[in-house]
């Protein structure tokens, strides 16, 4: 299927020229990272980048380096004609989807390596390649979009304040824009991911949710964050998760509270079956 009002592009020169117009033209331009297999979470950061922006640009690649080699990366679901009518229809003129060879050409040498935020020890505990793989793709599409406006799911909380001060610290010409996570009717968080659950796995899984808000109600009624997230864990535990982590951080820095006078964010991952799911709330 074509979609006339959408510009499929796969260079890098391609798109600088695009962009290059927009700017000249005085329109400010929202870049939307994402890996694919798009569902209605993604399309809200679309969304809210035209609250910000006049141009959306989202960008769709399965990112090799963020992937360790045990992982899902050659079963990742992928859709690029049902994500570009999906983008379409929310507005997106341009869709970049670059090959692995573009961005990772033979000889390519370069790491951004993060600590702050990156260590710690929530998802960078369980998947150690993970933020440096994350944070050398998005420093690469934010220079080669140029964009103003780059829009994270709060879905992936942790990757949102990496993201955040890496653009920071690299002085990178952008604001990166925190958008609050898309739900199921049910609560599941949405995700790429949930198409791997059975429906047995997708019925139990919403138990995340769930415990998360009974932690953070626990948390408000004076129990201790550590007591809150080891009755969490054991919540989840005995529905047939096998929990990586419940922590109860700073919600900036994510380092473990001293206080719970400090904003708080409880998240949490855990595996049901084959699948790993992700999830997070303030409290
Ligand atoms: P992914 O394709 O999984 O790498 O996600 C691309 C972007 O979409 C990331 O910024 C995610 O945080 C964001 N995202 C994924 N799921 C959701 C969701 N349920 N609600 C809001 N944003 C999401």
């Amino acid at each position: 299927m074509t979609h006339p009002q959408i510009s499929l592009l796969r260079d890098v020169p391609t798109l600088r020229q695009q962009v290059a117009q927009w700017h000249a033209a005085g329109l400010k331009v929202a870049v939307v990272p994402t890996m694919g297999a798009l569902h209605d979470g993604h399309l809200s950061l679309v969304r809210r980048g035209f609250e910000k922006a006049d141009r959306v640009i989202a960008t769709i690649f399965v990112n090799p380096k963020q992937f360790a080699a045990h992982e899902d990366l050659g079963r990742y679901p992928r859709d690029e004609a049902g994500d570009l009518a999906k983008l379409a229809s929310a507005g997106t003129s341009v869709v970049f989807a670059p090959a692995p060879e573009a961005v990772y050409p033979k000889g390519f040498a370069t790491s951004i390596h993060m600590e702050g935020p990156a260590k710690a020890r929530l998802e960078d505990a369980f998947r150690p390649q993970f933020f440096d793989g994350v944070a050398t793709v998005v420093t690469k599409l934010f220079t080669q979009t140029a964009a103003d406006y780059a829009m994270f799911g709060e879905k992936d909380y942790q990757q949102l304040k990496v993201v955040s001060r890496m653009a920071r610290d690299l002085d990178l010409p952008i604001e990166v824009v925190g958008v609050p996570t898309m739900r199921e009717a049910d609560g599941l968080a949405m995700s790429s991911r949930n198409i791997y659950l059975s429906p047995a796995e997708r019925h139990v899984a919403t138990a995340i949710y769930r415990a998360l808000n009974e932690a953070a109600v626990m948390i408000h009624a004076g129990t201790n964050p550590a007591q809150a997230e080891a009755l969490a864990e054991a919540a989840l535990t005995a529905q047939g998760f096998k929990v990586d982590y419940v922590a109860a951080r700073n919600a900036q820095t994510l380092a473990k509270p001293a206080s719970v006078a400090e904003p708080l964010r409880l998240l949490a991952a855990a595996w049901l079956g084959k699948t790993r799911l992700i999830d997070n709330i303030a409290v």
